[in-house]
């Protein structure tokens, strides 16, 4: 059984990593340990990939926010560190909720046009959950819609948040999803949208989706309700194994907590942050503050994404190594961390992997 997070081989980006081994063999990476758990389940990655030989160095960064001419910018020299290495594994930041600096996370997708998140889905053999099948891909516009962050007061009591949808940054999600399908043998695109309500908004990711589609003749396509979206899928999956789910920003972000509740919850569930020039990777979840510093987290979710990462960087040879040891030891079920019902500390679950590389 191959448990293979489908993950795309960036042939472009492989070429460009090709030029950035260091004359000890390795390449640099840059770290962003984050918040909360952050720090935790970095350690966990750190731990592992040192017991597996992975020929990479860690370049650590700090992005604590910085006013800069009235706007939240993170330091110069983190900023020059990801672009010098094309990638980064990043752990969760916290946001202020309601007030404070604009999100760190909103900042790196702008900084860096990251304009696509992929967000695989599977279900994990030997773990259970209500669902044994889960095998989707959401990918998620991550530069605009109700993110773009255009708010304003109209009168007391009257405020305006803007949902911001152009033709150019929904074609660059749509033919990447495309790609991203054929790459990994998904035979549909699925675009889930709201254009019954927003005509316009919705209306034009849709109608630039159907132009797309028709340089794919080989990836079927078609577009479903988010609404209906969100009822099939919590009640049967299955359906959307052969496909490919892309959507605007908001919608992508529900849906994929959504979909990380049907494997197994957020513990479990990676990302990346696709750009043409650079690459951020991450678990979905938050920085969990509420079991911060007990060593409780689950890092899975982190390591997973460095395994996208690993296959973006064409390193596939270590991520199918480390992966089929996490999966080894979910399977096994001896280890597992208490969101899993289980009830080892962050680093014993990291040590059993480890005993299955
Ligand atoms: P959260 O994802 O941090 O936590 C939600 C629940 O899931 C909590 O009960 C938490 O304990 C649990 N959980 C999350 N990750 C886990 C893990 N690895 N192992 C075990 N349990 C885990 O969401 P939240 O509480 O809404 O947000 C907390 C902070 O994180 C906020 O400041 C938010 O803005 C930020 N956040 C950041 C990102 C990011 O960096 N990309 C994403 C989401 C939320």
């Amino acid at each position: 059984v191959s448990f293979q997070i489908q993950s795309r081989t960036y042939a472009d980006q492989v070429a460009k990593f090709k030029g950035q081994k260091g004359p000890d063999g390795k390449f640099t990476v840059s770290l962003i340990e984050g918040d909360g758990i952050g720090p935790e389940i970095a350690q966990s990655v750190k731990d592992i990939y040192s017991a597996a030989g992975v020929p990479i160095k860690w370049e650590p960064i700090d992005v604590t926010p910085r006013l800069k001419d009235g706007r939240t910018v993170i330091p110069d020299e983190s900023i020059e560190s990801i672009h010098k290495n094309y990638v980064a594994l990043k752990g969760p930041l916290a946001t202020p909720i309601g007030k404070g600096h604009v999100s760190l996370n909103l900042t790196l997708r702008r900084t860096f046009n990251l304009f696509a998140n992929v967000r695989p889905c599977r279900s994990i053999e030997g773990y259970k959950t209500p669902y044994d099948n889960v095998d989707t891909v959401l990918i998620r516009e991550n530069t605009e819609g109700e993110y773009s962050g255009i708010e304003h007061v109209v009168v007391d009591g009257v405020v305006q948040s803007i949902k911001l949808i152009t033709r150019a940054a929904s074609e660059r999600v749509l033919r990447y999803a495309f790609q991203y399908a054929r790459d990994v043998n998904k035979k549909k695109v699925r675009v889930v949208h709201k254009a019954t309500i927003m005509k316009m908004s919705d209306g034009l990711f849709l109608s630039t989706a159907r132009d797309v589609a028709k340089d794919f003749p080989d990836i079927e396509f078609d577009a479903e309700l988010l609404d209906n979206a969100c009822l099939k899928i919590t009640t049967d999956p299955a359906p959307y194994n052969d496909k490919v789910l892309v959507m605007p920003n908001l919608y992508g972000d529900i849906l994929s907590d959504m979909c990380a509740g049907l494997i197994g919850g957020l513990g479990l569930t990676p990302s990346g942050n696709i750009g043409d020039e650079c690459s951020i990777f991450e678990a979905v979840h938050g920085s969990a503050p509420d079991i911060a510093g007990k060593s409780l987290a689950n890092p899975t979710a982190l390591l997973l994404s460095s395994i996208m990462m690993l296959r973006h960087m064409g390193l596939n040879e270590y991520a199918v190594k480390i992966e089929n040891a996490i999966f080894a030891t979910l399977a096994e079920g001896k280890a597992l961390t208490g969101d899993l019902g289980g009830k080892a500390k962050t680093h014993e679950y990291a040590a059993a992997i480890i005993s299955h590389l």
